[in-house]
């Protein structure tokens, strides 16, 4: 846990969050400041700082949210129409939060190429 990271403090529960999913370690949970009808963050419970530091060792737990990310987008009922999966890193990016986390967003039409 890395003491001024916001994402460990809900994953430790010491900040709220409307939780969709949550095991051992990964948790899934409603983005705040949601851009889409739906619009969650799933992340390892594990502090990663950005996508640059995964490492070989870290490719279970990706695999793992990423089949997790499958299984929430049906649940969620976007999955037939489509959805989108970003994970924002450093500055050109645009990450926020220094604390690894995939957006899994739905409900509407996105364009692309992003801003
Ligand atoms: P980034 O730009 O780093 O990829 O995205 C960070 C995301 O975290 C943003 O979409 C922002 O709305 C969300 N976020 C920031 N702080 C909180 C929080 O305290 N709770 C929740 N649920 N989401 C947050
Ligand atoms: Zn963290």
């Amino acid at each position: 846990m890395s003491d001024d990271c916001i994402f460990c403090k809900i994953a430790a529960k010491e900040i709220p969050s409307e939780i969709v999913y949550e095991d051992d370690e990964i948790l899934a949970f409603k983005d705040i400041n949601a851009r889409a009808p739906v619009h969650l963050l799933v992340i390892p419970k594990r502090h990663i700082e950005t996508f640059n530091d995964l490492n070989d060792d870290d490719m279970r737990i990706m695999a793992d949210i990423l089949s997790r990310i499958r299984d929430l987008a049906v649940s969620q009922g976007v999955a037939e129409r489509g959805y989108r999966i970003v994970v924002n890193c450093n500055r050109d990016g645009g990450q926020e939060v220094f604390h690894l986390h995939f957006h899994l967003m739905g409900g509407r039409g996105f364009s692309w190429p992003p801003g």
